[in-house]
C-alpha cells in the first residue's frame, strides 16, 4: 500500500516508511555531517587550530614559550646589568656647595 511522503507530499512511499528516499537523502545531508565541534584557528598564523583553552596552536604555543623564555632571560640579564654600577662617579661631581 502506498501513500504520499508526509514531508515532501509529492513522492509515493510504503506504508511502513515515514519519508520517501528523496527526503530520507536529504535528511542524512542535512544530518550527516555532524556539527563538528567548533574549531578556534590559531590568532597567531591562522593555519593550525588553536589548542582548547588557547587561542594559540601548538606550534605558536610552543614559540610564545620560547619567546617568554627568552624575554625573562633577556630581563635577567637587563636587571644584572642594572645592578653593576657601571658608573661610580655620579656622586662624585656636583658636590661644589
Ligand atoms: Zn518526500
Ligand atoms: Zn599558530
Amino acid at each position: 500500500m502506498l501513500k504520499k511522503c508526509p514531508i515532501c507530499e509529492l513522492n509515493y512511499i510504503h506504508g511502513n516508511e515515514t519519508m520517501c528516499r528523496v527526503c530520507a537523502a536529504e535528511r542524512s545531508r542535512r544530518h550527516a555531517p555532524k556539527a563538528e565541534p567548533e574549531v578556534i584557528m590559531c590568532s597567531e598564523c591562522g593555519e593550525n587550530p588553536a589548542l582548547p583553552g588557547h587561542d594559540l596552536c601548538e606550534e605558536c604555543l610552543k614559540e610564545q614559550k620560547r619567546q617568554a623564555n627568552l624575554e625573562v632571560l633577556a630581563d635577567k640579564v637587563r636587571a644584572d646589568e642594572a645592578e653593576d654600577p657601571l658608573e661610580e662617579d655620579i656622586s662624585e661631581d656636583g658636590d661644589d656647595e
